[in-house]
């Protein structure tokens, strides 16, 4: 994963890659992501269009090791009322049919 771009949030920039990959799940809505952020170290990937959330996993991203709580803090109450999905895990020939 290329960690290139940053989104801007809520006047908080967060990084996002650059190259579309499932490799942690899509919005099952829109089959797309916005980003992930981190509470504490635990990897939250979000789909702010559709309001959805799925858990990636821990410590996965290293950026939760430079925020404080109050970054998190933050990051929850974004979050805290989006919907938890199940993520899509497209095939690789699935995410060429979404030009991918
Ligand atoms: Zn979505």
């Amino acid at each position: 994963m290329i960690m290139k771009e940053t989104i801007t949030v809520d006047g908080k920039e967060f990084p996002v890659s650059t190259e579309k990959s499932d490799y942690f799940g899509l919005c099952p809505n829109c089959k797309d992501y916005s980003g992930y952020l981190n509470i504490g170290k635990a990897n939250w990937m979000v789909c702010h269009d559709c309001k959805a959330k799925w858990l990636v996993g821990e410590d996965l991203f290293s950026s939760w090791r430079y925020e404080t709580e109050e970054d998190w803090e933050k990051n929850y109450e974004q979050i805290k009322a989006y919907e938890e999905v199940e993520p899509i895990l497209p095939t690789y020939d699935e995410l060429s049919e979404l030009g991918q």
